[in-house]
């Protein structure tokens, strides 16, 4: 069977990542989102267990003793991880996964697993995302502030991924993130020779009516 492809999103918060990841999401099933740890305040809105599993720093550090996470980070004074088994079953039962991670993470998980795409979300410039976050209101001033520095870092990092989407019309970023999945899911180094048949059908009465078929024309002389 073919192993699941690992595809890593990431993008400055704020950018509409969680806007486009839920509209791809929702529309393929054999795509599966991974739910990272935080320790990150929960969110008004925000269902543990479906956005993040919310844990308190103790738990965050037991769990990376233990198989713990394929990656994780410490972003604006929070950490954030990818648990390790989770991901792991789902790409060994074919199903493609999907994480929502920042640049540190993302990159850390191309070198983990080199065959994992890499996407970065951008915005068409800062002020727009300055503008969303400040609408957004769900952060302080001086933690937006910290996010806007921190996606200036980012985005000077496009290079190192392999795919970067700028978010400007939404629709678009989604039929593009959609299509980056697609276009990799069909990539000749990762498709299962089990996918077509090189060799002839194994179905007698189609061989039979094809042999006749080209003594027909044989016969007519139309050859
Ligand atoms: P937020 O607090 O806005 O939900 O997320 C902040 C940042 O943490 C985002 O860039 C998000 O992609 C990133 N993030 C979420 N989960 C993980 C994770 O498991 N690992 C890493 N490295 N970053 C994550």
């Amino acid at each position: 069977m073919r192993r699941g492809i690992l595809f890593v999103l990431s993008g400055a918060s704020g950018v509409g990542k969680g806007t486009v990841l839920r509209s791809v999401l929702l529309e393929d099933e054999n795509l599966y989102f991974s739910v990272s740890w935080t320790t990150r305040a929960q969110r008004k809105g925000e269902v543990d267990g479906k956005d993040y599993h919310f844990v308190t720093r103790d738990d965050f550090e037991q769990e990376m003793k233990g198989i713990g996470f394929l990656e994780h980070a410490e972003f604006v004074g929070n950490l954030y991880g990818t648990p390790r088994r989770a991901v792991e079953k789902q790409l060994e039962a074919g199903i493609d996964v999907m994480l929502d991670v920042e640049r540190i993470g993302a990159l850390n998980v191309k070198r983990l697993v080199p065959d994992a795409v890499l996407i970065q979300l951008v915005p068409p410039n800062l002020s727009k995302l300055r503008q969303r976050l400040l609408k957004r209101g769900t952060d302080a001033l001086e933690v937006i502030g910290r996010r806007l520095e921190r996606a200036r870092e980012d985005m000077n990092f496009y290079r190192e991924f392999d795919f970067v989407i700028v978010n400007d019309d939404l629709s678009d970023a989604i039929r593009e993130l959609q299509s980056v999945v697609t276009a990799e899911r069909l990539s000749s180094t990762r498709i299962h020779p089990d996918a077509f048949a090189i060799h002839s059908s194994q179905d007698a009465k189609l061989e039979e009516e094809l042999d006749r078929l080209e003594s027909e024309i044989r016969l007519s002389g139309a050859d």
